[in-house]
């Protein structure tokens, strides 16, 4: 089956879909995106991540393309011709296509809008947070505005890739005082060994994730205290758990940091039971 994306008012064959050279997007990542969780075939806290993307379009001074209730229209119809019951839905908006030039087009111009939708094997992610992850550190080179959700990643993907080429799986950066801000791609947690939940807080260096901000219910729900504060690798080194966060992994252990060990080498009985509860909270549509 031939994959479908959306492009600016239609749906295409992959292979037909796409956007101008010009694009904004394209040319200066002058664009934000958000990436859902499907399940069961449903759209996983889309109240949540349509709010961050109304801010992160103002943020930048981007209009809304078209009204929330529509978005949500396309966004489901993508997931609906691809057919995918387990996976993602990314949507991108630019601020349109202009002849090349760093300030804003001077005419207005449309955004564009992109919406893609792929299936993950549900197997395999249950396999990789089951057996664990781990993360190496490296020092946080971004811009300060990482609480806009933009396209502009070229940070992040060195990280990953160095991630990757050290054998690990995500990459946690670490800023000038030496605190861990946030993954590559997820935000950053840890267990304290008297079971406190420790994540930074969204005042500066770190986007505010959705699952960040779900599991702040389940840590309720559950009793667990949670501390917003930053820490540092050899705190997290030191802790009983660590886990990320993302809304393509929702909540997915951590085993070691650089070369030491979390705990026992095996995901711990909080992150895994975050992980089991997590869905309970979600809202799905
Ligand atoms: N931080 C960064 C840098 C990310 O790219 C992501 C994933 N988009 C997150 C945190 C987690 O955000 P969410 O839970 O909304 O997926």
């Amino acid at each position: 089956m031939s994959r479908i994306a959306y492009v600016n008012g239609s749906y295409r064959n992959m292979r037909d879909a796409c956007v101008n050279v010009e694009d904004r997007g394209y040319q200066f990542s002058d664009g934000v995106y958000e990436v859902c969780e499907i399940r069961d075939g449903r759209l996983v806290d889309m109240p949540r991540h349509m709010t961050r993307l109304q801010r992160s379009l103002s943020e930048l001074r981007i209009a809304m393309p078209m009204p929330l209730q529509s978005l949500s229209v396309v966004m489901h119809e993508v997931v609906r011709r691809n057919r995918v019951t387990y996976g993602i839905v990314y949507l991108q908006i630019t601020r349109g296509v202009a002849r090349r030039d760093h300030g804003f087009p001077t005419k207005p111009v449309s955004p564009s809008v992109v919406v893609t939708a792929r299936s993950l094997s549900s197997s395999k992610n249950e396999a990789t947070a089951a057996a664990g992850i781990r993360v190496v550190t490296m020092p946080d080179n971004r811009w300060p505005r990482v609480d806009i959700k933009s396209v502009s990643l070229l940070p992040n993907v060195l990280a990953k890739q160095a991630a990757r080429e050290q054998g690990a799986y995500e990459a946690w950066y670490v800023d000038g005082d030496g605190c861990v801000t946030e993954g590559a791609s997820s935000n950053a947690w840890i267990v304290t060994t008297d079971g406190r939940a420790v994540t930074r807080p969204t005042n500066g260096g770190i986007l505010a994730g959705i699952t960040r901000s779900v599991l702040f219910d389940v840590l309720a729900e559950l009793q667990i205290k949670l501390e917003e504060r930053p820490f540092t690798p050899a705190e997290a080194k030191a802790a009983a758990e660590a886990f990320v966060t993302s809304a393509s992994q929702i909540v997915m252990p951590v085993v070691a940091i650089d070369d030491a060990t979390i705990g026992n080498g095996a995901p711990g009985p909080v992150s895994r039971r975050l992980r089991e509860q997590f869905h309970r909270f979600s809202v799905f549509s």
